[in-house]
C-alpha cells in the first residue's frame, strides 16, 4: 500500500506541474454529457495503474479515463507533454505504448478485489485553480475496504494525503511521511455545524441542501462550497460535519463509482457515516455506475435526522 501511496503523491506532483505550465482543457464524452479533460488526468491515471501493475497485478480496475481516448483526443504535441512530464516524475525513460498499457490497465476484469481510480477529482476545480482531488479507492466483493485520497487544496494549499490503514484513517503530509490518525467530529451544536457541499451548481441542488438543513434543524450551520472527493476528506477528519450530494431536479445524472469510494472508505474509517438519501449504504457492486440518486455523509450526530428531512425535501 506504501508503493501504491507513493504513486498518488507522484500523482499530485505531475497535476502541480500541469497547473503552472501547460494548463489547456480538452472536451470529452461521457455518456450523455461533455466533462473537461487535461493532461494531467491521464499522466495522474497512467503514474497510478503503473503502480498497481508491478504491486498488485492480478486485480481489476475501473479508472476514469482510456488509453483510447488519450490517442484519439490529444494532439501529438499534448501526447508528448505527457510522455515528458512523465518521464520527469517518475524518472525513466518510456514510450506512448508504455503510457496507453498503464491506462488501460485492469480495465474489464472482475477480481474478488478491485482499483477505482479518479485520477483528478473535480477537473473543473483543477482547471479553475479550486480544489481537486486524487484517488484511489479499493472495492472487495463489491464493498468498500480502503482508500486514499490527495486533496492539494487542503488547509489552504498547504495539502494533505488521506488514507486508510488498519481500519483506521490517516492524514499525513502531501509530499511525504506518515500519518497522524483522525476522526470525524463529536459536534452536535447546530450553530457550530459545518456542512459541505460541491462548488458547481450543476451537480447538486443547492436548494434542496438548503431545505433540508432547514428541515434538520441545521439552517444555523456555515456552509463551504469546494470541489471534489476532498469533501469526504473534510468530514473524516473532523473539519466538516455534513456533506449532501442531492441530485438537481429532474437530474438523471447517475454517479460514478471512482467519484465516491476512495471517500466513502475515508469516513467510514474514521467512524462516520455514509448513506443513499434513505439512509441505506451505497451499493458499488452494479458496475461503473451506483443505482443511487445521491449522498448523505455525516459525523454520525443527525444522520437519521438528515435522512428523514431529504425524505420530505424529495417527496415534495
Ligand atoms: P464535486 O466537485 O463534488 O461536485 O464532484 C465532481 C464530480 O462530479 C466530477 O468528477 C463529476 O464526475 C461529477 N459530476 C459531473 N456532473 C455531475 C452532475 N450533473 N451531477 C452530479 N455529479 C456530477
Ligand atoms: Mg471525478
Amino acid at each position: 500500500m506504501q508503493a501504491i501511496r507513493a504513486a498518488v503523491r507522484d500523482a499530485v506532483k505531475l497535476c502541480r506541474r500541469v497547473q503552472e505550465h501547460y494548463l489547456i482543457a480538452n472536451t470529452k464524452s461521457a455518456g450523455d454529457h461533455k466533462e473537461p479533460v487535461t493532461i494531467a488526468d491521464y499522466g495522474s491515471q497512467a503514474i497510478i495503474c503503473r503502480a498497481l501493475m508491478t504491486h498488485f497485478p492480478d486485480d481489476g480496475v475501473v479508472s476514469e479515463e482510456s488509453g483510447e481516448q488519450f490517442l484519439q483526443l490529444l494532439s501529438a504535441e499534448q501526447r508528448s507533454q505527457v510522455l515528458a512530464l512523465l518521464e520527469d516524475v517518475l524518472g525513466s525513460a518510456l514510450s506512448e505504448a508504455d503510457l496507453v498499457n498503464w491506462l488501460e490497465h485492469g480495465k474489464g476484469k472482475t477480481t474478488e478485489r478491485s482499483w477505482v481510480i479518479d485520477p483528478i477529482d473535480g477537473t473543473k476545480g483543477f482547471i479553475a485553480l479550486r480544489h481537486y482531488a486524487i484517488a484511489c479507492g479499493t472495492l472487495v466483493d463489491g464493498q468498500v475496504a480502503g482508500g486514499i485520497v490527495a486533496a492539494p487544496g487542503y488547509a489552504d494549499g498547504q495539502g494533505a494525503l488521506f488514507y486508510t490503514e488498519n481500519g483506521a484513517t490517516w492524514r499525513a503530509p502531501i509530499a511525504a511521511g506518515d500519518g497522524e490518525r483522525v476522526r470525524v467530529s463529536a459536534r452536535r451544536d447546530a450553530d457550530e455545524f459545518i456542512a459541505v457541499q460541491s462548488f458547481e451548481r450543476a451537480h447538486a441542488s443547492k436548494s434542496r441542501m438548503g431545505r433540508a438543513r432547514q428541515l434538520a434543524g441545521l439552517g444555523d450551520a456555515r456552509i463551504l462550497e469546494l470541489d471534489s472527493m476532498e469533501k469526504y476528506a473534510l468530514v473524516a477528519c473532523g473539519d466538516a460535519d455534513l456533506y449532501m450530494r442531492l441530485p438537481r431536479e429532474g437530474s438523471a445524472y447517475r454517479h460514478k463509482i471512482w467519484d465516491h469510494v476512495a471517500g466513502a472508505a475515508l469516513v467510514q474509517g474514521a467512524g462516520g457515516m455514509v448513506t443513499d438519501l434513505d439512509g441505506s449504504p451505497l451499493d458499488f457492486s452494479q458496475g461503473e455506475t451506483l443505482p443511487n440518486a445521491g449522498m448523505i455523509v455525516s459525523n454520525g450526530q443527525h444522520h437519521e435526522r438528515v435522512v428523514a428531512a431529504v425524505g420530505r425535501v424529495m417527496a415534495d
